[in-house]
């Protein structure tokens, strides 16, 4: 499976192409196993001004994205089932259920607010979907584009060096992940735990499982849902002392 076409629409084209072109995105586009597409809404003002924003109706602070240039940039790279997300504070926020589903798109319009934010009929007349990367206020959507692009693209086989690893990731298996170590073994008499040296594989999966529970149960109770716990995850939560799990309720 390929990964979606990616579009990103903004103001500020600058921001967003130093990343894209480098490190493992860029590599994955000069492979050809993505496209990725930077499309300048500037391009698409008509007037001689090159206008794309402009005061609000009924007052306040800020300027507002206009509707006619950043419609047409929608527009000019729009493909059939394409799925417009207009990056805000107000939408849905990302995780990594919405991430496997972006995934598996044809193609993803990221539209990059600026300013006060979209002149609400942009987001009626393109089909956005409103799209938050939390619950904080950036000055622009460039930032978040980013975000959205590099969870997805790195779901793409290939992307990543080594194809399993996304499979092991935090919330993929809706857990956190366990601590990593790699050499030396003694670091500032801080020793890497015994098991994870010890060849048996049985012993290092158990163990991490249960680090990955720990972990999880101490900083995101919440991810906690029914349905992630197996019996044998209830018994690792057990020996730690969390007994509210040992039943699933
Ligand atoms: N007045 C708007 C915020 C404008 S911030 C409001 O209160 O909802 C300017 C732009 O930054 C937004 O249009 C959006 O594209 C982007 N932005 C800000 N915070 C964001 C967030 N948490 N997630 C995604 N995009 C965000």
């Amino acid at each position: 499976m390929a990964g979606p076409r990616v579009d990103i629409l903004t103001l500020f084209p600058d921001l967003v192409e130093p990343f894209l072109k480098g490190s493992l995105l860029g590599q994955a586009v000069r492979k050809e196993l993505l496209e990725i597409h930077v499309t300048d809404i500037r391009a698409f003002a008509s007037d001689r001004h090159r206008t794309v924003d402009d005061t609000p109706y009924g007052g306040g602070d800020g300027m507002v994205l206009r509707c006619e240039p950043t419609v047409a940039a929608v527009e000019s790279v729009h493909t059939p089932g394409a799925r417009v997300l207009a990056l805000s504070p107000r939408g849905r926020v990302l995780d990594q259920a919405l991430v496997g589903e972006l995934a598996a798109e044809t193609q993803l319009i990221l539209l990059c607010g600026r300013y006060a934010g979209f002149d609400e009929r942009i987001l009626q007349e393109t089909g956005a979907d409103e799209l938050s990367i939390g619950d904080y206020v950036l000055s622009g959507g460039e930032t978040a584009a980013l975000v959205v692009t590099e969870a997805v693209t790195r779901l793409v086989p290939g992307v990543l060096g080594n194809p399993i690893s996304p499979l092991e990731d935090s919330f993929v298996g809706g857990l956190l992940e366990h601590p990593l170590y790699t050499r030396p073994s003694v670091f500032r008499g801080r020793e890497v735990p015994e098991v994870l040296r010890s060849g048996n594989h049985a012993e290092v999966e158990r163990y991490r499982r249960q680090e990955s529970l720990r972990l999880t149960a101490e900083r995101r109770p919440d991810l906690l849902e029914p349905g992630v716990l197996g019996e044998e995850d209830r018994r690792l939560l057990q020996e730690l002392g969390h007994g509210k799990y040992s039943r699933d309720s």
